[in-house]
């Protein structure tokens, strides 16, 4: 049974063993995190003044990138609101926007409808406005996935490596060799043996294989896997893997059950 043990865990960063997983299921867990988990983004703006040196369209770019806080019980999905993909309270949030230079447009300085929902980070400069310029424009932000476009995405580093089993059997004759091979100094020398230290750091390179003439040392493939996520604020990355988990359950279910209904 595969199973999940937290190494480290921040509010934006998250190391965990996968242990006992298919290659399959691993990368499902990885893809899911990054595609199918809903996050909020800025979808279009209306602009009513834009006197900045920037064109619009530069400045909604920037904007859909600012991660925004997303409570993803507040929120339904556009198109399965009851407004049905019209745009209403209970599917986006708009984010208000009238100054004048000079001055640093904040993400701060935007006022959204909902005071729980914001910008994850409001020291994020956006635009410089100098004297006599004016932005007075209304972002609107909504539910999306990673799949659709990378600006709904709810993690901005989510990789993993295999965890392998380094092994020394009675063959070696502390000659070293491996100590001085590895480059993620995996290896020390201490009571008279060679001592593995944290194996989930290896990356396999095979170096110490090569450098042990006795052929005493192995390294072999597990199914235990390392995996390091780092979120972009929008959501706590504990809940992204939470999160994404439940969705390939759904998805599983439903496609037995689509299985099982096949008439042969
Ligand atoms: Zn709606």
């Amino acid at each position: 049974m595969p199973k999940i043990e937290i190494v480290k865990e921040e509010e934006h960063k998250i190391i965990f063993k996968l242990l006992d997983a298919s290659p399959a299921l691993v990368n499902s867990i990885r893809r899911a995190m990054k595609s199918l988990v809903p996050v909020l983004a800025i979808d279009y703006v209306d602009f009513y003044v834009n006197s900045s040196y920037f064109y619009d369209e530069m400045i909604a770019h920037r904007l859909a990138m600012l991660p925004i806080k997303t409570d993803l019980g507040r929120l339904k999905m556009r198109e399965e609101c009851s407004c049905e993909g019209v745009g209403c309270p209970s599917c986006q949030i708009s984010f208000r926007l009238n100054v004048e230079g000079p001055k640093v447009v904040f993400a701060k300085d935007f006022v959204s409808d909902d005071p729980a929902i914001h910008f994850a980070f409001e020291d994020i400069p956006v635009l410089e406005l100098f004297e006599g310029q004016q932005l007075m424009i209304e972002a609107v932000a909504r539910l999306g996935i990673g799949k659709e476009h990378s600006k709904f995405q709810p993690v901005s580093a989510c990789f993993y490596r295999i965890i392998p089993k380094i092994e020394i059997n009675e063959k070696c004759d502390l000659c070293k060799s491996c100590i001085s091979a590895c480059p993620r100094n995996i290896f020390e020398e201490g009571n008279g043996e060679i001592i593995i230290n944290s194996p989930e750091n290896c990356s396999l390179c095979m170096e110490c294989v090569k450098a042990c003439e006795l052929k005493a040392l192995s390294v072999i493939e597990t199914n235990d896997y390392l995996f390091v996520v780092e979120g972009t604020g929008a959501l706590p990355v504990k809940d992204v893997l939470l999160k994404a988990i439940s969705i390939l359950k759904e998805k599983a279910e439903n496609f037995n059950k689509l299985i099982s209904e096949i008439d042969v």
